[in-house]
């Protein structure tokens, strides 16, 4: 289940995950992350805040130039859409 309590479920937000890759509004997150609490800024992947209750993850350079967070769940979906762009070297 995906901690975001606004989102339906992971298909939609996979979905909207691989569209925003296509189009460059989200990097590939396959580097470093910072989790911390949410501060209610707006997630990169679903766009519905980050509450004080909740964790937000924080991708360098998430955005393009700009660093990008995410709720776990969204972070999560986004590392495994990521990770199927860039293929293991072996
Ligand atoms: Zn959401
Ligand atoms: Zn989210």
């Amino acid at each position: 289940m995906l901690d975001c309590c606004s989102c339906e479920g992971e298909e939609p937000v996979r979905k909207r995950v691989r569209e925003r890759l296509s189009e460059g509004r989200l990097a590939v997150a396959t580097g470093l992350s910072v989790v911390r609490r949410g501060t209610g800024r707006l997630c990169s992947v679903c766009d519905h805040p980050i509450g004080r209750n909740e964790n937000e993850h924080e991708v360098r350079n998430g955005g393009g130039d700009t660093d990008a967070v995410a709720h776990a769940g969204c972070h999560r979906i986004w590392r495994e859409e990521s990770r199927k762009l860039v293929p293991p070297l072996c």
